[in-house]
């Protein structure tokens, strides 16, 4: 058995009464690219890959996942959901180096509406650029922002309130920012208002952003593990682009422990 396989049986066996009902894999089938995970994984940011697989898995969703490290050739034909992580500025230069030559293709993944989760300094990447005191690092310009290094550095546990979007006011969105970068969103929508941290700058008490179905957050390591809203939101996401089906046509998940650390965590910060 290979290491993986150890792992998810693992995970599975853990939580064997996870759906109410426990499906055969269907006819469904979402295909998850990791951009970069040899560069851009800082606290973990894999964990929200295993996330998006394991609730599909108990959907009876089939989940392949790509891991696309630097050198490999970029294919985004039949990707579903792309996650760019974080990492530091000098990882954040090799990528973003690497990022300029694929540009038209995640352009163009972006405006078909392909859903794209960008955490930290791949957040960053999204916008027109970062300057920090080593220079201008030029971003992709996939969504109107932009970022400036800033000092001290922006270090909390964070909680944000999202009440706009339906599947994402359901619970508040918890996590852990660590960042030196001051990021402008201009009249993008936030991923989320910040109940407490500092968020996109320290001053506008926005955090992240939403852009078409792009998420892109300070919210480092396993975000999504803690809020099992914002995993489906990106599947119901995915879904609807490639089938136009409800995620709630699938068997419901029992989300108590998810739901019940998300809470115990926000109302020990709000
Ligand atoms: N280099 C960026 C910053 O410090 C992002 C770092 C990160 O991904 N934590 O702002």
């Amino acid at each position: 058995m290979k290491k993986d396989e150890k792992k998810e049986l693992r995970s599975e066996s853990s939580r064997p009464d996870h759906t109410i009902n426990s499906p055969e894999p269907g006819p469904y089938r979402l295909h998850i690219v990791h951009l970069y995970p040899d560069l851009l994984n800082l606290y973990g940011d894999r964990g929200n890959i295993q996330c998006l697989r394991m609730r599909c898995k108990w959907r009876g969703i089939e989940a392949q996942v790509t891991e696309c490290n630097l050198n490999d050739r970029l294919s985004l034909a039949s990707a579903d959901i792309v996650l760019l992580g974080g990492g530091s500025d000098r990882e954040q230069q090799i990528v973003c180096t690497r990022l300029q030559k694929v540009r038209p293709e995640l352009h163009d993944y972006v405006e078909d509406s392909g859903t794209l989760l960008a955490i930290c300094g791949g957040y960053q990447l999204l916008g027109h650029y970062y300057d920090t005191s080593e220079g201008r690092m030029e971003g992709l310009s996939l969504v109107n922002l932009y970022t400036k290094q800033g000092s001290p550095r922006l270090i909390s546990n964070i909680v944000l309130r999202n009440e706009t979007i339906p599947e994402l006011k359901t619970l508040e969105i918890v996590g852990f920012e660590n960042h030196g970068g001051r990021t402008y969103i201009g009249d993008n929508m936030p991923f989320g208002r910040v109940v407490h941290g500092y968020g996109n700058n320290g001053k506008d008490a926005c955090e992240g952003v939403l852009y078409r179905n792009v998420i892109g957050t300070y919210l480092h390591g396993p975000l999504l593990p803690k809020n099992p809203h914002v995993c489906d939101y990106l599947l119901q996401k995915a879904l609807d682009r490639k089938y136009g089906v409800r995620l709630s046509s699938f068997p419901a998940l029992d989300d108590s422990l998810e739901t019940n650390a998300n809470r115990a965590i926000a109302a020990r910060y709000s």
